[in-house]
């Protein structure tokens, strides 16, 4: 097993059944070992610093019905919401203040692009030095260019699975791969910095199809890949399953930096919720960003994609401080810049 992993940490890639092997039989010291290579290599391409994004939920109202999330279409028991304009701005402009230099704009699926364009529009005029990163679901191709040319830069769209069947075991009938798969070739030809990725341990998912993610993921070479623990919210259909394993995510996280090296990687609020020292855990697996929440604190319990949603503390923008002294803690700093993608 430490001979796989040595490969993978020079090669950057392994054959099909021999990640299928380092999936499925990877003990707590082979998992302590590939964690501290994919830190090092972390640490040689990163230094110790951390790079924030001010995540802004700009509304929890979506069409589509995912059976894993708890602002789907058909959870009458949720209050809806939706920022306007001169919220979403005076949420950047506290984040500029902080110091923040990404905004995050993170929603449900609707269908008022307009709006988004204006917002986009105003950002970048009044924020030329920031980037912007929208995470806004499946769109037209045009629209992702209306996005592109309004000054976004970077986009997150989790395929969640690059196999069919289950895919179709997560999202009901009208949602389809082929799309998210349009839609995130889309985003890379457009010229955004592009984000994919998966939940560990989303039902239904085995060994077999993390591989096929794991090759989807090297093919497409995203500039981001979010990878966080699947949390169940108890008013879906998933409301019974059980929670992905830290132990999964963090092997996973690994595996990604070490094929990876230059991508950004988020410590995710999921691995933050699962356990109390779960972002520590995925910044020393590679990890090399954290995503504290802006939006208005009155709505940040709304935006509940899973039960216990980690919104205050480190997880806040409010709490940069705190943020700061943990990652202190453990030996890292946080790192204000715009933290573009670089391949060198
Ligand atoms: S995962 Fe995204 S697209 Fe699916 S229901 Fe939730 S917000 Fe909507």
């Amino acid at each position: 097993m430490r001979s796989l992993i040595e490969r993978l940490h020079r090669e950057h890639t392994l054959a099909s059944d021999e990640f299928r092997v380092l999936l499925s039989q990877c003990e707590e010291e082979h998992l302590s070992f590939i964690n501290a290579l994919a830190r090092e290599v972390s640490l040689a391409n990163f230094g110790n610093k951390i790079f924030i994004r001010g995540l802004i939920e700009v509304g929890n109202c979506c069409k589509n019905d995912c059976y894993y999330c708890g602002i789907r279409r058909s959870n009458q028991l949720i209050e809806r919401y939706h920022l306007d304009e001169d919220t979403i701005l005076a949420c950047c402009r506290h984040g500029y203040e902080l110091g923040f230099r990404t905004f995050v704009l993170q929603g449900g699926e609707i269908n008022d692009d307009e709006m988004m364009i204006r917002v986009v529009t105003s950002i970048r005029k009044e924020f030329p030095d920031v980037a912007i990163t929208l995470s806004l679901g499946e769109k037209n191709t045009s629209v992702y260019e209306r996005f592109f040319q309004a000054g976004a830069n970077r986009y997150l769209l989790r395929h969640e699975t690059h196999n069919d069947l289950h895919y179709r075991k997560l999202h009901p009938e009208g949602m389809s791969l082929s799309n998210r798969l349009r839609c995130l070739d889309d985003l890379k030809r457009i010229g955004f910095q592009t984000g994919t990725g998966i939940m560990v341990g989303s039902p239904y998912q085995t060994i077999d199809t993390l591989v096929e993610d794991i090759l989807y993921i090297e093919k497409l070479q995203p500039e981001m890949i979010g990878i966080g623990p699947f949390l169940p919210h108890h008013d879906t259909p998933f409301a019974k399953m059980p929670s992905g394993s830290m132990k999964l995510t963090l092997l996973l996280l690994s595996i990604f930096r070490l094929m990876h090296p230059h991508a950004l990687i988020p410590s995710t609020t999921a691995l933050a919720t699962l356990a109390p020292e779960g972002r520590e855990k995925g910044i020393l697996a590679g990890a090399n960003v954290v995503m504290p929440n802006l939006s208005p604190v009155v709505q940040r319990s709304k935006y509940s994609l899973y039960d216990n949603k980690a919104s205050l503390g480190a997880e806040a923008a409010e709490g940069l401080l705190l943020l700061e002294k943990r990652l202190e803690a453990i030996g890292y700093t946080i790192d204000k810049g715009r933290g573009d993608y670089s391949a060198h």
